[in-house]
């Protein structure tokens, strides 16, 4: 089969022939109908600090965002059949350690991540365990299926700050931060105020849902947070930016009792004042790493069918497989949204 090999340490991949998956008992083959390029693949196209010490085992194939159709399945599995149109859960969990037993898979002790630590879905075929296989509505389109795994962690983050009826400030609008602007709507927040120092991505931001855009390299965003909201504060941020001074802007412009999802990376250490911004504040903070095992994919699929979300903006480019360069570049030069491959 075709696919976008990760041979050699060094920046780049390459496209080859490359061995048909070999199903295990508890697996499931899949045939990639879209594959979606995410930040974790460009790391490690560019074989980066973070990437070279991830324990990632090369040759690998690239790629964990994907939707396909199942066309076999192992021994062993009991919920799959060959028809089946899912998308991929990225987080392969144990089954076995006290988080797996105490619901919280997605956060597994022993989490192995499909695409990172296992051949990923820039292929033609891809195999993944059953659990992990998510069999999803016909309803939504296969670009749009191949995202719901970013959607979900936007979606989950709306859900953990509980957004029905709120001021909401979401932080950094690239791919993910624009889904909680759009997932952010469909759960019913009241003004959601959007903030990046990206214009194009504030109007993207903007026809997705949000009620205010605030430019942060042209004003003073807690300043300008604390104008919309009457001087009281967002009810709760969601930061998908990873950027330390943006973060701590959101802290100070979030009203006391408020609530906090952390999406977002950032690549050093943040201080913050914990008395002021935390503790004075009763501010709930949570962090999120992915999506709840599997409520969260039960919500998101519930709110796509019923239409609820727009997705197919911030999906900018719909490439060949073999013009991958060309998606890396995009995503590298910040010009676009997602872009979607299809073997
Ligand atoms: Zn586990």
């Amino acid at each position: 089969m075709k696919a976008i090999v990760k041979e050699n340490p060094g920046k780049g991949a390459c496209l080859k022939e490359y061995p048909m998956p070999v199903l295990g008992e508890g697996d499931v083959l899949i045939k990639i109908k879209a594959a979606a390029i995410c930040g974790t693949d460009l790391h490690i196209y560019d074989w980066n600090n973070w990437a070279q010490n991830a324990g990632i085992k090369l040759p690998t194939v690239l790629g964990h965002e994907c939707s396909g159709e199942v066309v076999e399945v192992g021994a062993a599995v009991k919920t799959l059949k060959a028809g089946d149109y899912v998308a991929c859960e990225t987080h392969i969990p144990c089954g076995k350690c006290y988080q797996c037993r105490n619901g919280l898979q997605h956060i597994c002790a022993n989490l192995v991540i499909y695409g990172v630590h296992t051949d990923g879905c820039f292929a033609e075929y891809s195999k993944i365990p059953e659990e992990c296989a998510v069999r999803i509505p016909e309803s939504i389109n296969p670009n749009v299926a191949a995202v719901l795994e970013p959607l979900g962690t936007a979606v989950r983050a709306c859900i953990e700050i509980q957004a029905s009826g709120k001021n909401v400030a979401v932080i950094g609008c690239g791919p993910i931060g624009l889904m909680a602007v759009n997932a952010a709507k469909a759960l019913g927040a009241a003004n959601i105020i959007a903030v990046d120092v990206n214009s194009l991505r504030l109007n993207i931001a903007e026809g997705l849902g949000a009620t205010h855009i605030i430019n942060s390299a042209e004003v003073d965003s807690a300043g300008r947070i604390l104008e919309v909201t009457n001087g009281v504060g967002v009810d709760a941020f969601i930061d998908a930016s990873g950027n330390t001074g943006a973060i701590l802007n959101g802290f100070k412009s979030l009203r006391k009792g408020g609530r906090v999802a952390l999406i977002g990376l950032p690549s050093k250490p943040l201080e913050i004042d914990l008395g002021p911004y935390v503790v004075f504040k009763e501010a709930s903070i949570v962090g999120i790493h992915g999506r709840r095992m599997y409520e969260t994919w039960t919500a998101m699929s519930n709110i796509l069918d019923k239409g609820l979300l727009n997705i197919d903006p911030i999906i900018t480019h719909v490439i060949k497989l073999e013009e991958y360069e060309k998606g890396f570049e995009i995503l590298e030069k910040g010009y676009g949204g997602k872009v979607i491959l299809v073997p």
